[in-house]
């Protein structure tokens, strides 16, 4: 079907062997000497990357332009005027130490898309937009920075937190030529994409270990973080008999056990992440203890369950639960998601749908724009590490799907 709707040209075909080549030349920019990436958002080597695939943009006849927060955002012209346009992306940014493919893979799969229906002269109904999305990891004093600004969900007053080396957000912005000041104007209206879709590896291990090539994306998952507390008495670890203790740590530790209890029970996953022990020393018994709970779900009513037991559990334990962040479960536009599978299928591709536990830009652009994603394998799951790793033949099947998919896309809205 989407196939007769296509308006001229022969069908579009990634050029693997650049792919390849564009995720190497990519992986310099940052490069580490353990073979890794450090290309923190606004940094030099985050800089120079941008700057290296607005070229390549720009070479293939894209009109490229940056956002107020430094997204790249490149279109290429459509043959019916008036359309909104197909976006397709991810983020090159990396964690302090990261890998060659946590976002680049989607960010060079979607510059191979363009390449492919560039060649062929203009062969879209819709535009095509290739997004580079900046700061996306958690080093801007929370993550995806660049696609809440994008949905009007980020004001300047958020760019004060501070980064990951301790110095405001918005400071390392200004370093980077841009004007914290006009971080709204970053905001577009629901609708200004007809669709946006990222191809990402899958940064967990599922996929390779059940050998499926591909993932249907269904959604990202809600969190919830809460801190809790327990206040008991600071001793001398010597001289305090254990009759006449008030041990925080010791009123805490079986809170720990209960959350695991509580999320085995609702059916989601709970994890103790973080636990500070005041006053924090050899000689000296507990007189606070304050630990970081996060919960994780697809189901916002298993999270409220969840939430509500674990208040309950704190309390009844002598300890205080405030919840400190509440994000709902973001759940993809199933028509997008039945076209994928279309395109799986008729390219003979096995996969499977599967809940994305981390986030992502597509989750955030759900609040303007249809979103979906497709994840490719990781290595041993490993991600935000040296050692990430996905086969170049994944790689070249997720870059085809994704440009398939766009084709679908195209001739459907
Ligand atoms: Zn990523």
């Amino acid at each position: 079907m989407a196939a007769e709707r296509r308006v001229s040209g022969t069908r579009p075909r990634i050029d693997a062997a650049r792919l390849v080549a564009d995720l190497e030349t990519l992986a310099r920019f940052g490069a580490t000497e353990r073979g890794g990436v450090a290309r923190v958002a606004y940094s030099p080597a985050d800089l120079e990357a941008r700057d290296w695939l607005d070229a390549q943009l720009t070479g293939l006849g894209l009109e490229v332009r940056r956002d107020p927060v430094g997204t790249t955002i490149a279109v290429l012209a459509g043959t019916e005027p008036g359309l909104a346009p197909i976006a397709v992306g991810s983020h090159t940014d990396t964690v302090p130490e990261g890998g060659r493919y946590d976002g680049a893979l989607g960010v060079v799969a979607a510059l191979a898309c363009a390449r492919a229906i560039a060649a062929g002269g203009p062969s879209l109904r819709h535009p095509l937009a290739v997004v580079d999305f900046e700061a996306e990891e958690a080093t801007m004093g929370g993550a995806t920075l660049a696609s809440r600004a994008m949905t009007g969900a980020l004001d300047e007053a958020a760019l004060a937190r501070p980064a990951y080396d301790g110095a405001p957000a918005a400071e390392h912005l200004r370093r980077a030529g841009l004007d914290p000041a006009k971080v709204a104007a970053a905001a577009l209206r629901r609708g200004a994409f007809a669709a946006f879709l990222e191809l990402h590896i899958e940064q967990g291990a599922t996929l390779e270990a059940d050998g499926v090539p591909i993932a249907v994306v269904q959604g990202i998952v809600g969190i919830r973080r809460f801190e809790v507390a327990f206040t008991g008495s600071a001793a001398h670890a010597g001289t305090t008999p254990m009759q006449d203790r008030d041990d925080a740590l010791v009123a805490a530790a079986p809170f720990v056990v209960a959350v695991r209890d509580i999320a085995i029970e609702q059916g989601l996953v709970g994890t103790v992440g973080t636990l500070r022990v005041h006053p924090g020393a050899p000689s000296v018994v507990p007189g606070r203890v304050v630990m970081d709970v996060e919960l994780r779900s697809t189901d916002e009513t298993r999270l409220d369950a969840a939430e509500e037991q674990l208040a309950r559990r704190a309390a009844g334990m002598g300890g205080e639960a405030v919840r400190l962040s509440a994000k709902a479960p973001a759940p993809f536009a199933p028509p997008l998601l039945a076209m994928l599978e279309d395109v799986c299928r008729a390219s003979g591709l096995e996969h499977r749908r599967m809940w994305s536990g981390a986030g992502h830009d597509a989750g955030v652009l759900t609040a303007i724009t249809d979103a979906a994603m497709l994840f490719v394998p990781s290595r041993a799951g490993i991600s935000h590490n040296a050692a990430e790793f996905t086969e170049p033949r994944d790689c070249v099947r997720g870059a085809r799907a994704l440009l398939d998919w766009i084709v679908a896309v195209d001739g459907a809205r």
